[in-house]
Parts: structure tokens; sequence; C-alpha cells
């Protein structure tokens, strides 16, 4: 039967939420979602459920991805939400799939705010990555639901489009500043406006640059990271002012330090900067680190991006309040998905903060049309961390959202507009002890001494 003959056919229950609290408890209507009949009687539609929630782990790019499926009572109506910590993957799979799917069987997929707050007290420890993870794959999928019942694309539901495209930023880096250069001019010759520069510190493994490093016959995770924060603050303002000199003002360049310098170092890279008119300059400090945020105001007007690495409100919410940054580049599945981002950037737009939302490999297909949604529907949005998906991400995931010159638009099709191949998504599975799983732990001083990645 098909989904809409089986919404004609199916008939009404009696309205929990019409009760009175004390007898919507007893009736269990918590437990199960308490509104799916009240809110379907206004469209004639029968009430959902949620029926099933599967993890899915492919590597379409060589990325590990996870991508989170909630079914639902429909036939054929079911969500699809972004779940992807790469470093982690199999741990949130565990979430998910042990954890959150039998607390969420049998709920109705379209009581979003009330399955997210619920989830998030579910283990009563929370805030980590792991649970952000596994409650943003859900929270995105439930999402995806409502816009496939209403049969609107998600950014309608937002409440409409903000704008046409969104722009985006794509990575460059180059061993020499002529490198780098060259990498730019490309970079604007595919149509970008918005264009990240990265160069090679001589000798050291430079966040950003591929093949930086002299020993890269050794395996990745096996690999010694070499990293000294000097050499590098004395060099990324020569970067700059050679790409001004040569490219000349008529492009947006973004730089991201990665967290990997002192922050005194920071605070004057942050200034040596500013002649060079940066769009923005991330991750100046480490999060643990962000005390010194107000310390950094007051010395420069670089714009600063910060934030792919926060997990919990308490993170950001200061910075933001006391505008102490100028993007915030949260990853989407790391903090609670669409409904907790949309919260984030309705606080920023008090502040003028615009958003950045951190779109590289490790955000699945599914994650970034969520950014796309997002990123059309609201007013302060700043950029968009933008990629091109291979062949095979497009083959795995049908309808990932196209980038052309320099921008994303995002599909009409009802939710998220992108679905799963999942016997293509078989087709990559995902490996065990790739580069992404320790690399981050192996970057080190001369001396011996750990760095933050
Ligand atoms: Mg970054």
């Amino acid at each position: 039967m098909h989904r809409r003959d089986w919404l004609k056919a199916s008939t009404l229950g009696v309205s929990a939420a019409a009760l009175p609290l004390t007898q919507a408890l007893e009736a269990g209507a918590f437990a199960q979602g308490f509104g799916p009949q009240a809110a379907a009687q206004g469209q004639n539609l029968p009430g959902l459920r949620i029926t099933d929630v599967r993890t899915i782990l492919t590597q379409p790019a060589g990325i590990r991805l996870g991508v989170v499926k909630v079914l639902t009572s429909e036939p054929g109506l079911y969500g699809l939400g972004c779940a992807t910590f790469t470093q982690r993957a199999r741990v949130v799979e565990t979430a998910i799939d042990k954890y959150l799917k039998p607390f969420l069987i049998g709920k109705d997929p379209l009581q979003i705010e009330d399955i997210f707050q619920s989830s998030f007290v579910s283990s009563y420890w929370r805030n980590g990555p792991v649970l952000g993870n596994a409650l943003s794959g859900v929270d995105m999928a439930l999402w995806d639901i409502l816009g496939k019942r209403a049969n609107q694309p998600l950014y309608q539901l937002f409440g409409g489009k903000c704008r046409e495209h969104v722009e985006t930023y794509c990575h460059t880096n180059g061993r020499t500043l002529v490198e780098c250069e060259q990498a730019v001019r490309a970079a604007r010759e595919r149509g970008f406006r918005y264009i990240r520069a990265q160069i090679a510190v001589p000798g050291l493994a430079t966040y950003g640059v591929a093949g930086a490093a002299a020993n890269d016959n050794i395996p990745p995770n096996r690999r010694p990271q070499l990293w000294e924060p000097g050499p590098y603050v004395r060099l990324v303002p020569k970067l700059f002012e050679h790409l001004r000199k040569t490219i000349g003002d008529d492009v947006e360049l973004l730089h991201d330090m990665h967290e990997r310098v002192p922050p005194i170092l920071a605070m004057k890279l942050a200034r040596d900067l500013e002649p060079f008119r940066l769009f923005f300059l991330e991750d100046p400090f480490a999060p643990e680190d962000v005390g010194y945020f107000e310390k950094l105001r007051p010395l420069t007007t670089t714009p600063i991006a910060m934030g792919e690495l926060f997990n919990n409100a308490n993170e950001y919410v200061p910075l933001i309040a006391n505008r102490l940054i100028d993007f915030i580049r949260i990853h989407l599945s790391q903090i609670g998905g669409l409904t907790m981002s949309r919260k984030v950037a309705a606080l920023c737009e008090w502040f003028s903060v615009r958003t950045a939302w951190h779109g590289p490999g490790d955000v699945s297909p599914v994650g970034h049309a969520a950014n796309v949604h997002l990123d059309l529907a609201i007013p302060n949005f700043g950029i968009q961390e933008g990629r091109d998906f291979t062949q095979n991400e497009q083959d795995v995931f049908p309808g990932c959202p196209l980038l052309r010159n320099g921008a994303y638009t995002a599909s009409n099709r009802p939710g998220l507009g992108i679905d799963i191949n999942e016997e293509a998504a078989r087709r990559f599975p995902i490996t065990d002890d790739p580069p992404f799983d320790y690399r981050w732990g192996n970057y080190r001083r001369r001396d011996g001494t750990i760095v933050r990645p």
C-alpha cells in the first residue's frame, strides 16, 4: 500500500493531549508521546509512532560517517540524521542502538522538542560528544520526518528563505607563499569568494596542509607529529601579506589556528593579522582557554570564529552574550542537532554573532543538508564551510546539496531532501584504526610534550 493510500485508510484515536495532566500521566500518554492524535486531527492524518531506530556506518569518501534512520508507523515514512563523530563512530552507534532506541520506540516522532528534552536527560550524565551525536542524529531525523509529513522542505518550516543561496568557503593550502597564492587563485577561478588559506611550516606537521611533514612514508596513525608554535605564528602574517599584495582586496580570506598555540601567541597573531583584513580567524584558543577571549577583544578588530569542539551551552553562551566572538562555528551533530542549533542561531541574532557551521568531510552529506536548510532560513547567517561531494558519496546519499559557483543550494524536496541508498552504503563498510582514530593524540613538541590538536 502506498503511503498516501494508507493515510486515507487510517482512522483517528482519542486525543491524550486533550486530557488534564494527571489523567494524561495515568493514561501513559507521556510514555508514548502525548499528542499525536491531537496534532493529526487538524490535518485529518493518523497519529505516528516511532517503530525503529537504526544506525548506519559507512565511509564512501574514506571518512567514517554515522547516519541515523528513524522509521515510523506510517509505511515508507522515515527520517535521516547525521550522528558523525568520526574518531569514535562505534561508540555513538552503541549509544543509539543500545540506549536511545529502546527509549524512543513507540513515541510520537512529531514531538520533536519533547523527545530532545527527554533524551537529553535520559542518561543523567550528559553534554558529551558521544551522547550529543546520538541525540543529534535522532533529532535531525525527526525534523526530516516532520518535513516529509508536511510535504515541505525544512527551510520552509523554519520560516522560509532569508536568501537564495548559501555562500561557502573552501580550503586551500601550500608549502610555499607562491603555492598558497596559486591555490587561492585556482579557488577564485572555481567561483569561490571566501577562501581559507593555510601554509606549511617547514619541518612541522601543520594543520590544514596535507603532507606538510617530512615523514609521510610512515602510516599516519603511527606517525610522530612534530609541532612548534613559534615558527607558525611568525610565518602566517607573511602569508597574508603576500596574498593581499599579489591578489588584492577582492577576496575574503580566512585562517584556522586550530587552537595550537599558547594564548599569548594567539593574541599576538590576531593583532599581526589585522592589517590584512581577514573575514575571520578561527579557533585562536582551545576550548579550555575560553577565558582569554575577553583579553583578546580589546586588542584587535580581527573577526574571531570559534567553536567546532564545543559540546554544551555553558561553553558558548557566555562568548555570545558578552559579544566576544563574531562567528559561531559549532558542529550541528555535536551540540544536539537542529533543535539546539536553531536556538543557538536565535541567541546569536540578539548579539549580532553570525553563524559559520562546521562543514568538513566528517560531517555526513545528511549533516550538510541540515546546515544548508538552516543557513537559508536564519537572518544572521555568516558563511558556510563547504565541500564538493565525491561520486561515491553522491551514490550513497542521493540528493547531496549542490555546490556551484562557491555556493550551496537546497533541494525543494520535503524534509532535508536527501536520502540514503543502504545497499550502496554497505559497499563502503567502515574500517577500524584509520588515521582519524589516533592522529590527534600524536602531536608533540620537540621535547615530547603533547600538544592540543
Ligand atoms: Mg576548524
